[in-house]
C-alpha cells in the first residue's frame, strides 16, 4: 500500500553540501520512491523538544536537539509503497559506525557522526509521519 514518511536530511548532513544532498535524495527515488514535497527549514529547540519527545530524558537527548538546530535541514516527504520500512533500510542502523555499507548512515558518515549526527532521520511509521509533519511545518 502507497505510504508517506518524512526524512529529514539533518543539519550534519545539508553541511556536506549540494552533491552529497542529491545523493541522498537519489537513493530513496532509486527505490522506486516519489519526494512529493522538499522544505528548507531552519528547526527550532522548542519544535525538536517536541518532535522526539519520547526521548526526552535520555542521555542524548540535549545532543539531539543541538544537532538538529545547529543549521538548515531540508524535509522531504516521500511516498511509495511500504515507503516508512524501505526508508529506514535505505537509512541504515541509527548508529553510523554500526550501520551496513551501502546505507546513507554509513556511506556519508565522516568523522563528526555518530551519537544523534546521523544525518538523516526517517519517520518509524506512517502515523509518526503525519504528527512529525505538524510539527515541523507549524
Ligand atoms: P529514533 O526515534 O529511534 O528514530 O531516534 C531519533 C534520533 O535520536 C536518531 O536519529 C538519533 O539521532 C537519536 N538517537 C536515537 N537513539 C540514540 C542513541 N542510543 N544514542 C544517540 N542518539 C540516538
Amino acid at each position: 500500500m502507497a505510504e508517506r514518511t518524512i526524512v529529514i536530511i539533518k543539519p550534519d548532513g545539508v553541511k556536506r553540501g549540494e552533491s552529497v544532498v542529491r545523493q541522498i535524495k537519489q537513493r530513496y527515488l532509486e527505490a522506486g520512491m516519489r519526494i512529493i514535497q522538499e522544505i528548507d527549514l531552519q528547526l527550532d529547540r522548542h519544535q525538536i523538544r517536541e518532535f522526539y519527545k519520547e526521548h526526552e530524558g535520555r542521555s542524548f537527548f540535549e545532543d539531539l536537539v543541538s544537532a538538529m538546530t545547529i543549521g538548515p535541514c531540508l524535509v522531504l516527504v516521500i511516498e511509495g509503497e511500504e515507503a516508512v520500512e524501505k526508508v529506514r533500510a535505505i537509512n541504515g542502523a541509527t548508529d553510523p559506525a554500526k550501520a551496513a555499507p551501502g546505507t546513507i548512515r554509513y556511506d556519508f558518515r565522516d568523522a563528526e557522526s555518530g551519537g544523534p549526527r546521523n544525518i538523516v532521520h526517517g519517520s518509524n511509521s506512517s502515523i509518526a509521519a503525519s504528527r512529525e509533519f505538524l510539527i515541523l511545518v507549524e
